[in-house]
């Protein structure tokens, strides 16, 4: 009989190359979603496996649907990938990261352990509990320093996590995913305004406008990350392990590398990148778009899931740029 994998936050940029990838290896899988979703299927539809997903409504801040979710789905696995992402302590509804992205894998543990503890569970965890980083490279014994409401929260489900499993002797593990990007990644992240507004810019030559360029990111690919948390909820433990490439390039890097690859000549004044053919503006900054309190630069050391889980990457920076530039050229550069 095929395993069965419950996928909470099917709809988003994990959630979809994850469904993919477990659909491939035979699972049935289950999307968990919110009744009032959204962005609907758009990345499922776009990866063409919207109908080999049965969903489910599930809601993080809802705990009778959790229960009514993992009840009437019976799964093996339970993979957390939902969220809120709440950027700073100066944005909107720092709240809802405690609700969700906290006490929301509590009523997931708790439903669990109540229904049916030997279901494996994986949890979603975030470079940024590293906040302020007390190591210049971070492995998986690294002290936690958390900036914002969302890390301070995605803290307290890592722990609760780990409780979870020390206390029932549960198999509850956790990635602590740095940065990964994808052409699904969400419009509102840096890589993807940067594709798609190049993409766009062929088109209707309009700037892009950024926050701090220096800001440096370990950046890997979602489709490898999905592999990484799979192997983590088939080893023969649960352990938390660390997921990134260990390498970082800055954000006016990641412009320089999506502009060679489209052959667009291009030089930096200041802040300004333009086109060298016709001095025209691609690349600008505002003050507006930089974060009150970002992170130190993070950059992760995945020994752990190298040698423990065999976790390996198909792709590089030049490769995920190649692929995310292919996909926003395929959606926006034809009028
Ligand atoms: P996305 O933002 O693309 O997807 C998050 C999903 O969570 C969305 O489908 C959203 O649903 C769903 N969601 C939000 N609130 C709730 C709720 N209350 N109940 C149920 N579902 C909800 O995130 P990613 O796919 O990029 O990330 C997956 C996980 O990995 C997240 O937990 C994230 O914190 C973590 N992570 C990601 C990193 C990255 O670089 N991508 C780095 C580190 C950690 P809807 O469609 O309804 O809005």
């Amino acid at each position: 009989m095929s395993k069965k994998a419950l996928v909470t936050g099917v709809n988003g940029q994990d959630g979809c190359y994850l469904a993919k990838s477990l659909l491939e290896k035979g699972y049935k899988v289950f999307g968990g979603q919110r009744r009032n979703t959204t962005l609907k299927h758009w990345r499922l539809d776009e990866m063409g496996i919207t109908d080999n997903i049965e969903f489910v409504d599930l809601d993080l801040i809802d705990q009778k649907s959790i229960r009514n979710a993992i009840e009437k789905t019976e799964p093996d696995e339970v993979y957390n990938l939902a969220a809120q992402f709440i950027g700073s302590l100066s944005s909107e509804k720092p709240k809802l990261a405690m609700l969700v992205d906290g006490l929301g894998v509590l009523r997931l543990l708790e439903s669990i352990r109540q229904i049916n503890p030997k279901i494996k569970f994986f949890q979603a965890s975030t470079s940024d509990l590293f906040g302020r980083a007390k190591e210049v490279v971070q492995t998986e014994s690294t002290p936690f320093n958390p900036l914002s409401p969302y890390a301070a929260a995605k803290l307290y489900a890592h722990h609760t996590t780990i409780n979870y499993r020390d206390a029932y002797n549960m198999f509850a593990c956790c990635g602590i995913l740095f940065n990964h990007e994808s052409p699904m990644r969400g419009e509102r992240y840096v890589t993807r305004k940067i594709t798609k507004g190049i993409a766009l810019w062929l088109r209707e030559r309009k700037p892009i406008v950024l926050g701090n360029l220096e800001v440096e990111k370990d950046w890997g690919h979602a489709e490898d990350f999905v592999e990484g948390m799979q192997l983590a909820l088939n080893a023969d433990q649960p352990q938390e392990y660390i997921l990134a490439t260990g390498k970082t390039n800055t954000i006016r890097q990641f412009v320089d590398k999506t502009l060679t690859y489209l052959s667009i000549p291009a030089y930096w004044k200041g802040d300004d990148c333009c086109d060298k053919r016709n001095d025209k503006l691609i690349v600008t900054t505002d003050k507006a778009y930089r974060r009150p309190a970002e992170a130190d630069q993070l950059v992760g050391d995945s020994t752990k899931a190298k040698t423990e889980l065999g976790w390996d990457r198909k792709y590089d920076i030049d490769g995920l740029i190649a692929d995310m530039v292919e996909a926003d050229l395929r959606r926006y550069s034809k009028s």
